[in-house]
């Protein structure tokens, strides 16, 4: 069995390699990165245009749309002004360093202040493939339940911002989101945890501030 776990640790380690030169990349083209992680319906794709809406044309926003198949985010992306390349994975359900590596080559990096990387909706194997970027934030909605972070705590583990979405169906569908709130504090006492209604822009400004983006 050991050949097994030599080809997973150089697996491993191309990965990585391949992470550190996406960031080395980005932060040497002065573009701060975010990999935004999520189930499907989570609200990945609506945060980012919400975000681009709210900071307005000084600031240029670039996303990867990281999905199995189609183009559907990619479309909403390049709606919203958006620079914006479409991943399709063909079948892999997370993406991976070099995937986005690939992606990097697509876009104008060097008029960008900010790059998000739409994960595929999924809160598991997300968490074990590094992308190389600055910060993982995480975005759970309040429909998808209180029990999210006990469920899937790796995810939540090597993030420090969880963005806990669709606030505004909380009461309605009888969820207390403090709840996920608490025990993500609990993964991570030095977290950051903000309401947000993505359709609403509610709690973007908190968002900003969390991300530390300058609004202009
Ligand atoms: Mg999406
Ligand atoms: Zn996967």
């Amino acid at each position: 069995m050991s050949e097994v776990n030599i080809d997973q640790g150089e697996i491993l380690a191309s990965e990585s390699e391949d992470a550190k030169r996406n960031l080395d990349t980005l932060s040497s083209l002065g573009v701060r990165s975010f990999d935004i992680m999520g189930a499907t319906g989570s609200g990945k794709t609506a945060l980012i245009e919400t975000i681009a809406h709210q900071t307005g044309p000084s600031i240029k926003i670039g996303a990867i749309a990281g999905d199995v198949t189609g183009s559907a985010d990619y479309d909403r992306f390049r709606e919203a002004g958006i620079s914006a390349h479409n991943l399709n994975t063909e079948g892999q359900c997370h993406l991976d360093a070099e995937l986005v590596g690939k992606s990097l080559q697509h876009l104008p990096l060097k008029q960008l202040d900010i790059l998000f990387i739409e994960n595929v909706g999924n809160l598991i194997c997300p968490a074990s493939f590094p992308l190389g970027v600055e910060r993982e934030i995480v975005i759970i909605s309040v429909t998808e339940g209180e029990d999210m972070v006990r469920k899937q705590p790796k995810m939540f583990m090597q993030s420090d911002l969880l963005v806990i979405n669709k606030i505004d169906l909380a009461d309605i569908i009888g969820v207390n989101p403090e709840i996920p709130r608490e025990d993500f504090l609990q993964l991570k006492p030095d977290g950051d945890v903000i309401f947000s209604s993505a359709a609403e822009g509610t709690g973007i400004d908190s968002l900003f501030n969390a991300m530390e983006l300058n609004t202009k």
